[in-house]
């Protein structure tokens, strides 16, 4: 098993890690870090959330940032305002004790004005869903010119959400010599066919089966009568008494009803 200081991480970000109590690298960390950090191809990698992803792409991005250049230097384009919040707490996590690295989220929902005054602030990496940073773009309120990484994270889902032709004209304001990487937790035709437009001889790291969940993950189902289902549910409920879940609906009804 490998180290984090194996992986070619600098120590600044080796303290941080220790900080979060990071001990081993998970598999998708082992496998893209070293990768990332070194080949100048694309990547593609197929990964699940809870797989630590994140870290995955954000510590190349850390290391291969300068933060003395106040632009934007990468960009991570993502499909929900909570993952852009969430993947911009943790770089800032694991930027901790390097000065000069700021990651700003900007998404659809909240002041676009504020988000413009945190770019122009001297942001070096956005974390951005797609329809945010289009208009951000028509407005000229980011430059990309200074894009030397761009990560899609959760492509599959981005697609699912419509985001194809955001991504198309996004990919292609960016400078064409960027390394592009590319996570997703399915790999489908449409993924393919980003990956083969937009990018340079990518690299598959995939850990484990393409499109299967992950291995420590026990999944069940019950099939039911829609009337029963929440007497079905409570007694799952009552079977784990130290459960602790999160329950998704199909509807917002649903979830109200819940
Ligand atoms: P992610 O798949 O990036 O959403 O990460 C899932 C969770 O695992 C997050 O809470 C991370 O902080 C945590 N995590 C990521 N990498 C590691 C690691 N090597 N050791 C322990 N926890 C980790």
């Amino acid at each position: 098993m490998s180290t984090f200081a194996q992986l070619g991480i600098r120590p600044e970000i080796l303290s941080a890690l220790g900080e979060l109590g990071f001990e081993t690298p998970t598999a998708v960390q082992a496998k893209a870090i070293p990768h990332l950090l070194t080949s100048e191809r694309d990547a593609v990698a197929l990964a699940q959330t809870g797989t630590g992803k994140t870290a995955a792409f954000g510590i190349p991005i850390l290391e291969r940032i300068d933060p003395a250049q106040r632009m934007v230097q990468a960009l991570v384009l993502a499909p929900t305002r909570e993952l852009c919040v969430q993947i911009t707490k943790d770089l800032g996590r694991y930027a901790s004790h390097l000065p000069g690295v700021k990651s700003v989220a900007v998404y659809g929902g909240a002041n676009i004005r504020d988000q413009i005054r945190d770019i122009q602030r001297g942001a070096n990496i956005v974390v951005a869903t797609p329809g945010r940073l289009i208009d951000l773009i028509d407005r000229k309120a980011v430059d990309l010119s200074g894009i030397r990484i761009a990560v899609l994270d959760e492509a599959d889902e981005m697609l699912n959400m419509g985001f194809q032709e955001d991504l198309t004209t996004i990919l292609e304001t960016t400078p064409k010599n960027k390394h592009t990487w590319l996570f997703s937790a399915t790999m489908n035709s449409d993924v393919r066919r980003i990956a083969k437009n937009y990018m340079r001889e990518a690299d598959e790291l995939s850990v484990g089966r393409a499109n299967a969940a992950a291995d420590d993950i026990k999944h069940q189902y019950t099939v039911i009568q829609v009337r029963d289902r929440y007497l079905a549910l409570k007694r799952f409920v009552d079977a784990e008494p130290d459960l602790f879940a999160i329950v998704f609906c199909r509807t917002k009804q649903d979830t109200q009803e819940l």
